[in-house]
Order: C-alpha cells, then sequence, then structure tokens
C-alpha cells in the first residue's frame, strides 16, 4: 500500500513510478533515396604516370558488374601527365573517365586526392565505387568512406550484385576459414577495395570509345599541406605481383642458405623468389617476399612451391598461377591438390637437378618457359 502510494507520489511529481516499465520510444530510421545514384567508378592508381595492374583488374571486373546491373562503367584518373592513362582505361573497358590532370598532383597525398574524389562521387553519385587495396587505396578509400560516410569492404576477393543492386563484397575471415560477404544497405556509393591478382584484366582493345571529362583539381598548391620531399627506393624489393615465374620455398627449407638454390633457379628461369611465412617468421627471407593472405597475391605464369605445406593462408595467394609445380618429400601434402605437377622427394636432390636441366636446355633455343615446363616433367616423371 506504501509502495502503491509512493508510486502514486512520484507520478504526480512528474516522475516515472519505480516499478513503472521504461518507456520504448519507436525510432524509425528513413532509407535516403538513392534512385539517383547509379554507374560503378574505379579509381585507377597510377605512379609516375603508370597504372597500378590492380586498377585494369578492377575495370574488367567492373565491367562485368556493370553488365549485370546495365549501367555504366566509369573510371577517375588523378595525376600528372596522365591523360594517355585516361584513354587507356577506356581501351581497358572504361565507358567515361573523370580526369583530373594536374602538376600538383604528381604525388599521392590523402587530401588533395580524396579531395578530388568527394567532388566526383558527389557529382557523379555512382552505386558503387571500387580501388585496389594498396598501400595508396588503402589510405585514400578510408579517407573518403568516413568523410561520405559510408560503408567500406577492405582486401576482397569477390566481388557480385544481386537483384536490389546491393554489391556483395566477399573476403576472407578468422584466418580463411570462412569468406563473409558484407553488404552496405543503409548508404552509398557503396565502396570496396580488392587486392591484386584476384581478378583478370580485360584485353586491350584499342577500338573502344568513350568519352573523357575533366575535373578541375580541389586544391591549389599552397593549399596542400603535405609534400613529398623524395622518394627513397627499396633496394631490395622484390616485385612479386608482376613476376611471370616464382620460385617460393618454406619451413621445409630448414634455414636461410638453402634460399640460395631457389634463386639459382628462379635467375636460371628469369624469376624470383617468393616464400611462405613460416620461412618468413623464421627470419630466412624479407618479408616482401611472402605469398599469401597476409603478404602477396600473385598470379605468375608459373609457381614453385618447394618444401611449402599448402596451408590455406598461403594457398589462397597463389591458388590463381597458372601452372603451380610443387615439391614435398610428404606425398599427402595438402600442396599437391593445387598442383599441376607435383614431385614427392628431397629438395635439396630436386632443386639443383631442376636448375641443372634448365640450364642446359636454355642453351638450346628454346624460350625459358617450355624449357622450364620440360625439365619439371623430366624431373617428375
Ligand atoms: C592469420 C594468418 C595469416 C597467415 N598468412 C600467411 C601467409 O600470408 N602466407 C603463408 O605462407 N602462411 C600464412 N600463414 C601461416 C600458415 O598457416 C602456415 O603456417 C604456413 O604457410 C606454413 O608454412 P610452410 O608451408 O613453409 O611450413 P610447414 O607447414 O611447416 O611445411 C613445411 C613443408 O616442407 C616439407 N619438407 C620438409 N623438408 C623437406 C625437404 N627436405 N624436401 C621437401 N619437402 C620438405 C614438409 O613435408 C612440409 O610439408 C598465416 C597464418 C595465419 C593464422
Amino acid at each position: 500500500m506504501e509502495a502503491e502510494q509512493a508510486a502514486a507520489a512520484n507520478t504526480a511529481a512528474g516522475q516515472p513510478a519505480a516499478d513503472a516499465k521504461p518507456r520504448r520510444e519507436k525510432i524509425v530510421v528513413d532509407t535516403p533515396d538513392f534512385s539517383d545514384y547509379s554507374g560503378i567508378l574505379i579509381v585507377v592508381e597510377q605512379r609516375a604516370s603508370e597504372a597500378k595492374k590492380v586498377s585494369w583488374q578492377l575495370l574488367g571486373e567492373g565491367r562485368k558488374l556493370a553488365q549485370k546491373m546495365d549501367t555504366e562503367l566509369m573510371a577517375l584518373v588523378i595525376g600528372s601527365d596522365v591523360g594517355e592513362l585516361a584513354q587507356e582505361a577506356i581501351y581497358r573497358g572504361a565507358d567515361k573517365v573523370y580526369l583530373c590532370d594536374s602538376e600538383e598532383l604528381r604525388d599521392y597525398r590523402t587530401r588533395p586526392y580524396s579531395r578530388i574524389c568527394l567532388h566526383v562521387i558527389a557529382t557523379v553519385k555512382p552505386e558503387i565505387v571500387l580501388m585496389g587495396a594498396t598501400y595508396v587505396g588503402r589510405d585514400l578509400a578510408g579517407a573518403i568512406a568516413t568523410h561520405l560516410p559510408t560503408g567500406l569492404t577492405a582486401d576482397c576477393t569477390q566481388l557480385d550484385v544481386d537483384e536490389n543492386r546491393l554489391l556483395l563484397a566477399s573476403r576472407p575471415a578468422f584466418s580463411e576459414k570462412m569468406l563473409a560477404t558484407i553488404m552496405c544497405k543503409q548508404y552509398k556509393p557503396q565502396m570496396a577495395t580488392a587486392r591484386s591478382g584476384v581478378f583478370l584484366a580485360l584485353p586491350r582493345d584499342q577500338s573502344r570509345t568513350g568519352e573523357i571529362i575533366p575535373v578541375p583539381a580541389q586544391m591549389s598548391a599552397d593549399e596542400i599541406v603535405t609534400q613529398v620531399l623524395k622518394f627513397l627506393e627499396q633496394t631490395e624489393h622484390v616485385n612479386l605481383e608482376d613476376a611471370e615465374i616464382i620460385v617460393a620455398g618454406g619451413r621445409g627449407l630448414g634455414g636461410p642458405e638453402p634460399f640460395a638454390l631457389l634463386q639459382d633457379l628462379a635467375d636460371a628461369l628469369g624469376g624470383v623468389v617468393g616464400a611462405s611465412r613460416a620461412a618468413v617468421d623464421a627470419g630466412w627471407i624479407g618479408h616482401d617476399h611472402q605469398v599469401g593472405q597476409t603478404g602477396s597475391t600473385v598470379r605468375p605464369k608459373l609457381y614453385f612451391a618447394i618444401g611449402i605445406s599448402g596451408a590455406v593462408q598461403h594457398v589462397v595467394g597463389m591458388q590463381n598461377s597458372d601452372v603451380i609445380v610443387a615439391i614435398n618429400r610428404d606425398p599427402d601434402a595438402p600442396i599437391f591438390k593445387v598442383a599441376n605437377f607435383g614431385i614427392v622427394g628431397d629438395l635439396f636432390a630436386i632443386v639443383p637437378a631442376i636448375t641443372k636441366a634448365v640450364k642446359e636446355r636454355r642453351q638450346l633455343p628454346f624460350a625459358a618457359k617450355p624449357a622450364a615446363m620440360e625439365a619439371v616433367a623430366a624431373t617428375s616423371g
């Protein structure tokens, strides 16, 4: 009775009764009207007027999505002396290219580049914006998505669209144990970055025509507060992503010295040396040689996996190679499931034998690749 009186007194005084249920207010989130958004925009990345391969690969994938959505494929090229790249983007699949060509934009810096992207996105209103998951792409995409704001799925390995024009951006999650498909339902544009080597570029088609639309730089030189003073080139940098032949080694090598054997084979074939994370973590070789989920994704014509077991985190980075040759003393090693040629045995006997055979055949008037394949076939047979 006392409690009832206290509750009545509280209510009369404008305070909620102690046992009164909290009021639930219905919050209605209006879905903004995105009906005026259309088209797919690929941000082309370049350095010294040379495009990153991933940009053309994204135009290839973007073309497929644009066809499915019955929409336009656009590219945005930013830089200095990049007019030819705009034309190239058309040859590589773009219908329309926005071109911001200015001396101040020679070097990438977040603010001027993101301002231009934001201006183009506000004007063009694309449904989807894609860029490479490179150092620059990751920085730029993050800055744009935060500013808009919209969702961003980083490091995608698959892209698709559903019947509602939603981008299905898939990326490995939980140490590659699952593929997570991420959608951005409430915001536009839908944004994603994708790794180099995952998608295929279209063949260059010089008969393609398209429109090039100039875009003004959104900041003057004196408004740009950061300056690039100089680039320090990494002396021992290995370019795995562009390599046509990779000779990769793993924990089976047992130490850093046997990488010299792999280097010999790579030199004989005109390739470069790669590695598994186990070899990198052991300090036998530098991180820029690492292939896999936390290293580079590669798509060479020929990939040697030597003393590498074939863990899923490694395989995800090299499974799209044209020809895979695995050398492992364990016949049940998972790497043999993705290999086109499997050689069961001791790498210390097999690798020098292949190198010797390649060198001998290279003295004949044969090209490197047939020589390599013949040598492998002879050794595995
Ligand atoms: C989040 C996460 C991210 C990762 N990212 C990566 C990545 O980017 N790249 C990557 O590679 N790994 C990555 N890993 C690690 C991965 O799970 C494996 O541990 C690693 O790939 C194993 O390297 P390995 O095959 O060289 O070594 P092991 O698995 O130890 O295999 C060594 C192989 O060498 C063979 N061998 C031994 N001696 C000889 C010999 N004399 N001759 C022939 N064969 C021999 C053995 O039979 C064995 O199959 C990641 C793991 C996690 C959890």
